[in-house]
């Protein structure tokens, strides 16, 4: 019987394992270091928080594997031998496959600051960095102030996180504006201030550039580009990700950022495929990067690997971006492409509307010329995916999303609607007489 191992029980290699099954009845082995049975990393804040137990992560119970004659081993693989077929491991046996998936996710970056391996510096990426952030920041006794470095989603996520035990945070974001390599200035000025208002030190355009040891090897300080050393118990590096592919170095499998596929997620090597945060296309998708490091195109990537490994060689076709994250209490969601200023084709052209009092906004991309709905980004309004990106299939102009927004809102019956405020905005801005249509939920399911 074919055997097929996979390396790592992320959302990409279990998602691959579980519809490998679903379609053959080939041998399957999962094999991941951190833990023995997959978990919802994207949860792994509210276990610090208190709102659930690691325990409540685990979305299968344990004996969903063996009843699926899914083999889990716990061990790490140093080695991939691609002559001779197999894996060796550190602590265990070798494995031999017939076929092999790397699904080996992502690890967090480090720019060899000086004293970044010092004790109480870490990251926030595994099971492993959430036991150490319970040891290294228990309460505001133990940890009086945390730094973290690097303003991305995973920084945000661990400011809240700290701030929960009222752990005084200081976070460092070297660009001038929370977030603004990827978000207009607009929306990430309103996350500037949604921080601040959260009792968090924003330290805007600040880079770090040193860690300072106390006399047991413990961070006990920061050093700035600013000149300014801030005292803390916990440095946090939420600096971005990259690939998990240096086992690989040495193993004839091409290495780019990550590991190189193309669209059937295949690599160099005959029957070696990569997917999830570890791979990385030869030619980016749409404007998509890469190297996608975002929970769905994981799945997407294991559903259409598990259909190529079954005999119906398909390519993966993620279809329009979307996205969305939560900062602090505000739901972010993106559709399609709303690129920021630094990023902008030059024929973008944004619409934003801001409510008055809160931290509510969206923008809106439309093609300069043409008026083609490019993207939209919501803050403080939920959206319904299938409608946006139908439009977004549909090449529709930015006049039809206006008259037909209604539609798009997926806010729970009872909570306030701005489509009236968004579209009276609009009118005024580009001389437009639009007037919104009624909600139709026939439009909605019957794709008119
Ligand atoms: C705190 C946090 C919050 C996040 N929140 C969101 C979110 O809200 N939305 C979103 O879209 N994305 C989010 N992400 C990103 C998302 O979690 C990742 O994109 C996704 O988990 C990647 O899945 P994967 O299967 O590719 O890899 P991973 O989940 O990283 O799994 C890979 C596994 O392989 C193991 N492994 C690696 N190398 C080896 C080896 N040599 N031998 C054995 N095992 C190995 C690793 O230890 C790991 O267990 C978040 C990430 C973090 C860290």
């Amino acid at each position: 019987m074919e055997h097929i191992v996979i390396i790592g029980n992320g959302i990409a290699g279990i998602t691959a394992a579980r519809h490998i099954r679903k379609h053959s009845d080939k041998k399957i082995t999962v094999i991941s270091a951190e833990s023995e049975y997959f978990f919802s990393r994207t949860a792994l804040m509210y276990v610090y928080m208190g709102h659930m137990k690691f325990k409540h992560l685990f979305p299968y119970e344990n004996w969903f594997w063996k009843k699926n004659r899914i083999d889990l081993v716990n061990a790490y693989v140093s080695q991939v031998d691609i002559a001779n077929k197999e894996l060796i491991l550190q602590g265990f046996p070798k494995i031999d496959f017939d076929k092999l998936v790397i699904a080996t996710g992502s690890r967090p970056n480090t720019f060899a600051w000086p004293g970044q391996d010092l004790q109480g510096v870490q990251g926030l990426y595994s099971k492993q960095d959430l036991e150490l952030l319970e040891a290294n920041a228990p309460n505001n006794t133990v940890c009086r102030r945390a730094v973290i470095v690097g303003g991305g989603l995973i920084g945000i996520e661990m400011a809240e996180m700290l701030r929960s035990r009222d752990i005084p945070v200081t976070f460092l974001v070297r660009e001038a504006n929370f977030w603004d390599v990827v978000l207009p200035k607009a929306e990430s000025q309103m996350l500037n201030e949604h921080i601040r208002e959260h009792h968090i030190d924003l330290r805007l355009g600040t880079n770090l550039i040193e860690i300072i040891s106390d006399e047991n090897g413990r961070a006990n300080a920061v050093i700035t580009d600013k000149g300014e050393t801030i005292s803390c118990d916990l440095v946090g590096l939420t600096a971005g990700v990259s690939p998990n592919v240096d086992f690989l170095i040495d193993s004839g499998i091409e290495l780019g950022k990550g590991v190189k596929v193309n669209p059937y997620l295949e690599t160099n090597i005959a029957d070696i495929y990569a997917i999830g945060d570890c791979a990385e296309q030869h030619e980016a998708i749409d404007h998509r990067k890469t190297v996608e490091s975002v929970w769905y195109t994981g799945r997407m990537m294991g559903e259409t690997l598990a259909q190529t490994l079954c005999g119906h060689r398909m390519a993966y076709k993620p279809g329009n971006w979307f996205n969305s994250a939560k900062f602090l209490d505000i739901e972010y969601q993106t559709y399609g492409w709303v690129f920021p200023e630094a990023s902008r084709k030059d024929y973008e052209q944004h619409f934003h509307w801001r409510h008055p009092k809160e931290k509510i906004c969206i923008t809106i991309a439309f093609h300069k010329t043409t008026g083609q709905f490019l993207g939209i980004n919501t803050f403080g309004i939920r959206m319904r995916h299938a409608v946006i990106d139908r439009w977004l299939r549909e090449e529709r102009k930015t006049a039809h999303i206006m008259e037909h927004l209604k539609d798009a809102n997926f806010d729970p019956e009872f909570y306030s609607q701005y489509e009236k405020a968004i579209v009276s905005r609009y009118n005024s801005e580009f001389g437009t007489k639009i007037i919104p249509k009624k909600k139709s939920w026939k439009r909605i399911f019957n794709n008119t």
